[in-house]
């Protein structure tokens, strides 16, 4: 069942389907359903961010926020988003 090597997915790029724009996190991929197994862990539902630079640059992000990314360590998708009043240590370049 997983043998898809030479059959271009139409629902994805090298496993990433687009899955909409996030209302925090902005535009968003999820490994495509169709290629890739469904993630133990977190059930399919991390989502994993476009605009991804680095996870110190999008951690960096969500802290400007006050938010924490929790990641899923079944798929490192972002699980979920935790709402925080200590800025994490990840924030270099904020104004303290
Ligand atoms: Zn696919
Ligand atoms: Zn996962």
């Amino acid at each position: 069942m997983s043998f898809h090597l030479a059959d271009p997915c139409l629902w994805c790029i090298e496993g990433s389907s687009p899955a909409g724009v996030h209302h925090i996190i902005g535009p968003v991929y999820k490994p495509c359903p169709e290629c890739l197994p469904i993630c133990p862990d977190c059930a399919g539902t991390a989502v994993f961010p476009a605009d991804f630079v680095c996870i110190g640059c999008f951690q960096g992000q969500m802290a400007t926020l006050g938010l924490v990314p929790a990641f899923c360590p079944g798929c490192s998708g972002v699980a979920y988003l935790v709402r925080t009043d200590t800025l994490p240590e990840v924030t270099p370049h904020a104004d303290h």
